[in-house]
């Protein structure tokens, strides 16, 4: 595996400059480290050298570990840990250049040189707590020595990059360049690292007078994350290490920081993390479309409807500078959306999110209008009125008469065929469904739909403009509710039988928020709202032909509770917004219990986690089979960004995986009697997973 030639060694008179050339972002792929040794090697014999400069390639310093190499043994990964260690003992001054990125190993490395100098442009972080682990190459013992306890633990906690200025500010970069990286390094090199050497960071010490080094400060930190990153396994780790760093000799700290790296890298919690982090990555590749195939470019836009959803998508598009012409029936719906634009910009900006310029430059961006044939001139048309079929067919007929030739008209439904939709038009090849998710202008899901007819181009410049926006797009086929919905509505059916059952619906939620969900089943209802739930089970038994449904939420809606919005529903709320159990309700439960005859029981919160996650994972299995998501990891996407499911348990596909997915059909059959779907009984029969499915051959 060795390729010494990732590194290359040159010489800058008495300083030898190791150049990592591993693109595209250098990562510390095998070569790397044998090659790094072998440049300190020859440094250290070779009485002419004096310094020694490390440096990235191309577009940047290392960008961290390859992630594929994640799973490998001990013995067959790149040595960090080893190359850190030989740094660290290096007997000259050593210098890290940094430019581009210095990410997770990358900046590890530069850690352990005596020195770190950027470029203006440079971002520095350690990244490792959002794939489930920690920074196990010294990270956890040398950026608390550099930069102190409290700023190490923010970077460490958040896993967010830092510009070069603030890392020159809290010392973490000694030397900012404002030419050339080489030449102001070696430069550097020159006249500081041979007159001024530094202690090793190693040997630096955090004395116990430093404010944030108490046990009270790790103990609120501890307290912190409870909040920040709940349910979480690193976090805590970096925590106890940082701890260490501040406490104890670095051998003990880098020690204890190898067996805490393996603890994380080996639990569940770092899989579904790792799972999640690639299955984003692949959910951008649409199995079938041409990798060149032809995007058009999205100028101006046009949206249709200033609803709920119709303002913040419009958001989205005016937040990277692109003009939105927004249409409403009334003048009055039309001041009430352009209202309610304006206060979340205004709101943004008192919290110093943006400033008050922007706000101006955003809604300048924006023209109200009252005439569809103002939407001329759009590259791309957002359908977001009412959830009426009829509507949509108006709408949608008058738009290909006054929309330009090549424009791209979607809809924002969240269960009408789009088909039915694209037939009314004379181009149902550029027609499509781009499904948001409330509030539109932060939830970072777009579903798109896409149409039996449409075309290749408006499909990749959907993914592209869902990307421009700061969106994660999904591609997913024509079905009632597309992937989410559906699967949540399953999901809803089963949670309200598990009331029927005995359960009080806040154990139901408290079930879903132990997994990791922030809100569970009725907290999302009464969210969004009591009445838009039973309107649609009304439509569907319409649509059946069934009787009106009369489940014991129907009979809450009709009370008057109608969520959130109406003060109260399934819960009450008090000013923070908690909920509460509602004595009403609870006696609604009861009667409606008494009159179907049902004897409650005693629900187990295993029991309620188990039929949630199984219902979700058999309706998954069923969308898989049918093709209306192309992988597992799509649906895992769509639950993680859409629904808040925990990230850290991979999404309900791959949470199901990791259970086992014999399980769950036993569970499926076990309570009520649920008929298993067909994939997903062979998959458990044959002892696979649904990453296993994924690399069946499909005909
Ligand atoms: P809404 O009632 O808040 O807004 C709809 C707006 O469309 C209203 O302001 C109405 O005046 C306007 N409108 C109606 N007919 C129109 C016409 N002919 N021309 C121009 N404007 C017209 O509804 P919403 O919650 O924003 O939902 C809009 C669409 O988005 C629906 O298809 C819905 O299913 C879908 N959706 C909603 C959510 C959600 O959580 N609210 C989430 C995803 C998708």
């Amino acid at each position: 595996m060795t390729n010494p030639q990732l590194v290359e060694q040159t010489r800058e008179g008495s300083v030898l400059v190791l150049t990592i050339n591993n693109p595209p972002v250098n990562a510390f792929s095998p070569g790397v480290p044998e090659g790094l040794k072998a440049g300190l090697d020859a440094a250290a014999v070779d009485d002419t050298i004096e310094a020694v400069i490390l440096i990235g390639g191309g577009r940047t310093f290392v960008a961290g570990a390859d992630i594929k190499t994640f799973n490998l043994p001990r013995d067959q990964a790149p040595d960090l840990r080893g190359t850190v260690e030989k740094l660290d003992a290096f007997p000259k001054p050593t210098v890290a250049a940094l430019h581009g990125t210095a990410l997770g190993g990358g900046l590890e490395l530069a850690l352990a040189c005596t020195y770190r100098v950027a470029v203006g442009g440079a971002r520095l972080g350690l990244p490792e707590v959002k794939l489930g682990v920690l920074p196990g190459a010294g990270g956890t013992q040398r950026l608390p020595r550099v930069v102190g306890v409290a700023k190490a633990l923010s970077m460490m906690l958040s896993g967010s990059l830092i510009g070069a200025a603030e890392a020159k500010d809290i010392g973490l970069v000694d030397e900012l360049i404002a030419g050339d990286l080489l030449s102001g390094a070696v430069e550097f090199a020159r006249t500081h690292a041979t007159i001024r050497p530094l202690p090793r960071v190693s040997e630096r010490t955090l004395t116990d007078s430093s404010p944030d080094v108490t046990p009270e400060a790790f103990q609120a930190a501890r307290e912190a994350i409870k909040r920040t990153h709940r349910g979480q396994l690193s976090p805590s780790l970096i925590i106890d290490l940082a701890e260490l760093a501040a406490t104890r000799p670095f051998q003990e700290g880098w020690q204890a920081e190898a067996v805490k790296f393996m603890e994380a890298r080996e639990s569940p919690q770092s899989r579904g993390l790792r799972h999640i982090f690639f299955a984003e990555r692949e959910s951008a590749r649409v199995p079938g479309l041409a990798k060149d195939t032809t995007t058009t470019t999205i100028r101006r836009v046009g949206v249709i409807g200033a609803g709920t959803m119709g303002g913040g998508i419009a958001m989205n598009f005016l937040n990277v500078g692109i003009p939105v012409t927004i249409v409403e029936t009334g003048q009055e719906a039309l001041d009430r959306g352009l209202g309610l634009i304006r206060r979340n910009y205004e709101s943004s900006a008192k919290k110093g999110r943006i400033s008050a310029e922007d706000v101006d430059t955003r809604l300048g961006l924006l023209t109200p209008s009252l005439d569809l044939a103002d939407l001329k001139d759009a590259d791309l048309i957002i359908e977001a009125v009412f959830e009426s079929m009829a509507v949509k067919k108006d709408i949608f007929t008058r738009l290909d008469a006054v929309a330009g030739p090549d424009a791209i008209l979607a809809t924002n439904t969240s269960t009408l065929d789009v088909n039915e939709i694209a037939a009314v038009t004379s181009r149902p090849q550029q027609v499509i469904g781009l499904h948001f998710f409330s509030p539109a202008n932060v939830m970072k899901l777009v579903e798109i739909v896409r149409a039996d007819r449409t075309s290749d181009s408006v499909l990749a410049t959907s993914m592209a403009v869902a990307k421009q926006i700061g969106k994660v797009g999904v591609v997913v086929g024509v079905c009632d509710g597309f992937v989410g919905n559906r699967m949540v509505h399953r999901y809803g059916e089963e949670a309200r039988q598990l009331v029927e059952e005995g359960a009080a619906p806040g154990d139901v939620d408290a079930a879903m928020n132990a997994l990791g969900l922030p809100m569970g089943p009725f907290q999302m209802t009464d969210m969004a709202g009591l009445d838009i739930g039973h309107a649609i089970r009304v439509h569907r038994a319409q649509q059946r032909g069934e009787p009106e449904p009369d489940g014991w939420l129907d009979r809450v809606v009709k009370t008057g509770r109608k969520g959130q919005k109406t003060g109260g529903g399934i819960y009450d709320y008090d000013e923070n917004r908690r909920p509460r159990p509602n004595a009403d309700v609870q006696a609604l439960i009861d009667a409606y219990r008494a009159e179907k005859g049902v004897t409650p029981r005693e629900l187990t919160q295993d029991e309620i986690t188990r039929r949630l996650t199984a219902t979700l994972v058999n309706e998954g299995a069923r969308i898989l089979d049918e093709g209306i998501a192309a992988r597992a990891g799509d649906i895992d996407v769509i639950y993680i960004y859409g629904y808040g499911f925990p990230a850290y348990r991979g999404g309900p596909m791959h949470y199901a995986s990791e259970q086992g997915l014999q399980g769950v059909v036993d569970d499926l059959k076990r309570y009520g009697g649920k008929a298993p779907a067909p994939l997903l009984e062979r998959l458990a029969a044959e002892g696979k997973t649904f990453a296993d499915w994924e690399k069946e051959p499909r005909s």
